[in-house]
């Protein structure tokens, strides 16, 4: 099912598996912020886990395992940065406990895990087609299931809750309709379909281009500068979405990006983890802490990854970063 957004995608398939009011979806914290608004818009309370460490920023298993209750419902998995997430471990918990599986597979479009698609795995998945994603059209998603009976649900709820389309009545095939839902308009146009159908014949080739440029990364960057890369042993195959690095720690980040900066580099962080946002700082009292997520917060730093993007520019890049860390050592024993 086309939808408006990846984030649309996500509301209505939390909507579909029926969380709401009285009910508990785990998460990582380390997420875009869509994640646990969407869960919070269906009434249901997100739970933040923790991820496995700096050599898998993945949701940890055993950590969604020890912050189950009775009013579990659904486990929200992030593939983060296109590296699939463990998902054998994830069903085992799910099926053991009656809980649904929602795949966030925003970074995902072409990845895989032993050879099943990311976003085909659970229960349902999502996709985002947003400007900076691997498939982007501009602003739409796309929701995937093979349970038919959620399918239907995902239709009623994207278009009001009504009964029969504009064109099924255009094609005489219905004359009035009936609303079955209190649904949206989540609604993906002809248009950004369109440039999705042309986009998605480029994925293959274009995520191709992105492991290559991760792979360049890799050698230039690995036992440089104290960095770490994480995903080096990677089960699966990544669609790359992102070149995360792990800087050392005590570094001041917020220099490192400065310096970045000066030199031309553009850098972000995936992600601020969303239980230090002041919408969600009160929810987690009482809850088990993240300590890894905590520890590795101020240390994320996510370099430019595109497909053209060429040998010459990640030297520039990963030579910037790496005399950029240099002169923080240099500022810190002075
Ligand atoms: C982009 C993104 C979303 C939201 O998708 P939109 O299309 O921007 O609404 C949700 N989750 C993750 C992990 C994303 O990267």
């Amino acid at each position: 099912m086309a939808v408006s957004s990846g984030t649309s995608a996500l509301h209505l398939a939390l909507r579909a598996c029926e969380c709401g009011p009285g009910d508990e979806v785990i998460l990582p914290s380390l997420n875009f912020v869509a994640a646990a608004n969407v869960v919070a818009h269906t009434g249901a309370v997100p739970v933040f886990c923790d991820v496995r460490g700096s050599h898998d920023l993945n949701l940890d298993p055993a950590d969604v395992e020890a912050r189950l209750t009775r009013r579990s419902k659904a486990i929200l998995v992030l593939h983060y940065g296109g590296f699939p997430c463990d998902m054998d471990s994830v069903l085992d918990i799910a099926t053991r406990h009656g809980l649904s599986v929602i795949e966030d597979a925003a970074h995902a479009p072409g990845a895989s895990w032993r050879g099943r698609k990311c976003g085909t795995i659970g229960r349902v998945g999502c996709f985002s087609f947003f400007s900076n994603k691997n498939l982007p059209i501009g602003e739409g998603g796309m929701i995937v299931t093979d349970d038919a009976d959620l399918a239907a649900r995902i239709r009623l709820l994207r278009s009001h809750g009504m009964t029969t389309l504009t064109w099924d009545r255009h094609r005489g095939h219905a004359y009035t309709y009936d609303v079955t839902a209190q649904g949206f308009n989540c609604r993906l146009d002809e248009t950004r379909a369109a440039i999705g159908i042309v986009q998605l014949g480029r994925l293959a080739s274009a995520n191709a281009a992105r492991a290559r440029i991760a792979a360049r990364y890799r050698e230039l960057l690995h036992h440089a500068g104290g960095i770490v890369l994480p995903f080096a042993e990677v089960q699966g195959t990544s669609s790359h979405h992102l070149a995360v690095v792990v800087l050392p720690s005590g570094v001041d980040r917020r220099r490192v990006q400065e310096r970045l900066r000066q030199e031309g580099v553009q850098s972000s962080v995936h992600y601020p983890p969303i239980h230090r946002f002041s919408a969600y700082a009160g929810g987690s009292k009482g809850r088990r802490e993240l300590p890894v997520t905590e520890a590795l917060a101020n240390r994320l730093l996510t370099l430019p990854l595109y497909p053209h993007m060429d040998e010459a520019q990640v030297g520039i890049v990963t030579g910037a970063l790496l005399d950029a860390l240099g002169a923080e050592r240099a500022a810190e024993s002075a």
